[in-house]
């Protein structure tokens, strides 16, 4: 039986072909979950954790698969963490409810763009990490590159537990430098480990290589620092102990190194999972106590609220830490839902308590109590029965109605996890059925789309009536666009994408507006006073108000009413119908009426203020969603690819050159990118690729802001 603290909940996540894919299918057949390696992207079905044929088509990790295996004693849960970043959210999701992550790099390419945008992202959720060197057998490996990148990008201290034994094709095994063994994976499959004595030649660089790494580790440990001084040599438990301890404190990131499609060094991946990964009793979790809560507080969530339940910073009196025993009450989180024909499945993390088959759960967000008939242990796209599940543990439920970010608890708790940080989506496009019957199924497909993830939204134009979906990229919506066909059979047309324009002020405006109607029936009259700052459009909250009335000249009840009248503008402004952010009011003064002021009166005559007094004067300015872009091409297009960005009114941040590949790093409006695939293969003959991740909103110069608007508008 396994008890909580052999419990494993990881993620791997790696810039996309890094190898993760190959790396997490190597993990299942050593555990004995699969019983033949397939290859990646071969014409043999894919890989398992890709068990949706879209994924396995576009040889992309979309749904975050979670798959049970066993080693060392240890269950380990790898929730399988998507790769393009379009699927930010897939990311975000399982960082949520992992308790370490393995972060793959290729041994060439190094720390690329993706990598950046995941370590920024497992930051905020206070997730330790491993990273694994990957193709060690590819020409022009560089371990000791991608560590200096590790601690310059990424700003860690990356520990260099192994060295590799033979590079590139002659790569063969890799030496344990805490054991001061030699580590070969024998056998065609790998299988077979053997540790033998250090060969020869090597044992030079590895006792240079073992002092380095001690003298690291000796800065996380009084009595490691006393032996070395010593000259005593340290037991291997005892390093061990010192590489936990320092990795749980994400102080340090050990690294490791192999080859997975060689089958060589994975086995020690695992080894180090169960060694140094927490378990869910190691990391401290809190959640937010929800009985003085109304149900808006409890959908509103900003950025630093997650980073503070996550990591318990900032911690307030809201908060209440949750303790990873059976005994507790139960408190779990919802992860993700996927529509199956059978039904909804609801991926579930346990907190604390147990979850029992047939016992009733209450949602923290709805209030009602959901009965859990049907408890699965989930493996890609098979499934195994079962009656309970404990703290620290990841299980599915069939057949029960919520959203994915819901706590579920007994009924002697009342507190959330909260939603995940949900980030805005950047690229919109309009849709409509091919044929007049399908409108059902479109409404269908797009309700479970948007259910199943919370950047995938659906509008309708105001002005033209047209259904709009939005997404974090042009690939998110191909795929739900490629589902709607193949799973619902349901044939659409589309619209241009669009990129999803935002509009601030950058003036402050003092303003004062009267409401008055007074035809027939009861008259309606406000008057409302104050400020209106520009503050960052960036900012977790891109509007904030504040009541500095005072003496009643509006009443305590109408001002929650003046508020709700400067939101309801916020979806248009003087540019067009997208978001105006970036706005801060401060009501000083006002009046009122005993018998025509009302609720809705003041709500109008906030409405009316920031679009007819406020917004006028604000000298309002055009936003851009910034997108990065990482080239990869070879060196002799580097000028090519770097001219072609910049006409793009790209920013170039970075350009390196590396064995005859030139990788560039730019900052590039999304307005521009709608055909990049294209022209990148135009100005590198086809042998360039890239990726793209969202950055942020930047002012669009005027002198291109009436083309650019222009265009949106055509
Ligand atoms: P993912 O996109 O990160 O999931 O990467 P994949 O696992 O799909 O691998 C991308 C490509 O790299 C595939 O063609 C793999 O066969 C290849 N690959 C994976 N691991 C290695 C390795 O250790 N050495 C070499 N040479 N190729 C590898």
């Amino acid at each position: 039986m396994t008890t909580i603290h052999q419990i494993r909940n990881i993620g791997i996540s790696a810039h996309i072909d890094s190898g993760k894919t190959t790396l997490t299918e190597r993990m299942l057949y050593y555990c004995g979950r699969i019983h033949r390696m397939r290859d990646v992207k071969g014409g043999d079905g894919g890989a398992t954790m890709d068990f949706d044929s879209i994924e396995a088509r576009r040889g992309i990790t979309i749904s975050s698969a979670v798959t049970q295996v066993r080693w060392n004693e240890h269950t380990i849960n790898v929730i399988d963490t998507p790769g393009h970043i379009d699927f930010t959210i897939e990311v975000e999701r399982s960082l949520r409810v992992l308790d370490g992550a393995v972060l793959v790099l290729c041994a060439v390419g190094g720390v690329q763009s993706q990598s950046v945008t995941v370590d920024r992202q497992m930051r905020r959720y206070g997730v330790p990490r491993i990273a694994f060197i990957n193709k060690m057998d590819r020409t022009g490996a560089d371990p000791q590159r991608v560590v200096r990148q590790l601690r310059e990008k990424l700003h860690c201290r990356p520990a260099l537990l192994q060295i590799p034994i033979g590079r590139e094709s002659r790569f063969e095994g890799v030496i344990d430098l805490l054991s001061m063994e030699a580590v070969y994976f024998r056998d065609p499959d790998g299988g077979r480990v053997e540790r033998t004595a250090i060969p020869g030649e090597m044992q030079a660089e590895a006792e240079t290589a073992r002092r380095d790494l001690l003298d690291l580790l000796s800065g996380f440990d009084d009595d490691l620092t006393a032996r070395l001084l010593d000259e005593s040599v340290p037991d291997v438990q005892s390093l061990h102990a010192v590489v936990r301890k320092a990795t749980l404190s994400r102080q340090l990131t050990p690294v490791l190194v192999g080859s997975a499609y060689r089958n060589t060094g994975v086995q020690e991946v695992l080894t180090a999972v169960t060694r140094y990964r927490p378990g869910p009793a190691d990391r401290r979790i809190f959640a937010r106590d929800t009985r003085s809560w109304s149900a808006t507080q409890a959908a509103r969530v900003s950025s630093a609220d997650v980073s503070a339940t996550a990591s318990g910073e900032g911690l307030s009196a809201e908060l209440v830490e949750l303790s990873a025993v059976t005994s507790a009450p139960l408190v779990a989180m919802a992860f993700k839902t996927v529509m199956h024909s059978f039904g909804q499945l609801t991926f579930l993390r346990i907190y604390q308590g147990q979850l029992n088959r047939g016992s009733a759960y209450v949602n923290a967000r709805t209030g009602s109590a959901v009965r859990f008939s049907r408890l699965v242990r989930i493996h890609a796209d098979q499934r195994e029965e079962i009656q309970s599940a404990d703290a620290g543990e990841i299980v599915g439920v069939l057949g029960i109605d919520c959203a994915s970010g819901d706590t579920f608890t007994d009924e002697s708790v009342q507190c959330s996890l909260e939603s995940m940080f949900v980030p805005e989506p950047v690229v919109r496009l309009s849709i409509e059925v091919v044929r007049n019957e399908d409108h059902g199924k479109l409404a269908r497909a797009l309700e479970a789309f948007r259910r199943e993830d919370p950047t995938f939204r659906v509008s309708t134009d105001p002005e033209t009536g047209q259904t709009l979906i939005a997404g974090m990229g042009q690939l998110h919506l191909d795929v739900y666009l490629e589902k709607l066909q193949r799973d619902y059979a349901c044939e659409c047309r589309t619209g241009r994408p669009r990129v999803a324009w935002r509009q601030c002020p950058t003036r402050h405006v003092p303003f004062r507006h009267v409401f008055k109607k007074m035809t027939g029936g009861p008259g309606q009259f406000a008057q409302i006073q104050g400020t209106m700052t520009p503050i960052s459009p960036e900012s977790a909250d891109s509007f904030e108000f504040a009541d500095e009335t005072h003496g009643g000249c509006i009443p305590r009840e109408y001002i929650p009413a003046v508020k709700q009248g400067f939101l309801d503008e916020l979806s248009r402004g003087p540019l067009g119908d997208f978001d105006v952010v970036g706005i801060r009011i401060v009501l000083t003064d006002g009046a009122h009426h005993e018998n025509d002021s009302s609720d809705l009166s003041f709500r109008l005559c906030a409405a009316e203020a920031l679009r007819t007094v406020i917004l006028p004067e604000a000298d309002v300015r055009l936003l851009e969603p910034i997108m990065t872009v990482e080239v990869e091409a070879p060196a002799e297009f580097q000028g090519s690819v770097i001219g072609h960005l910049l006409r793009s009114r790209g920013l170039i941040t970075a350009s390196e050159n590396h064995n005859d590949l030139c990788t560039i790093t730019a900052d590039v409006p999304l307005a521009e990118l709608f055909d990049y695939a294209c022209e990148l293969r135009g100005v590198t003959q086809g042998q360039g690729t890239f990726t793209t991740a969202f950055a942020r909103y930047a002012m669009v110069p005027e002198d291109v802001a009436g083309r650019v608007l222009k265009q949106t508008r055509s």
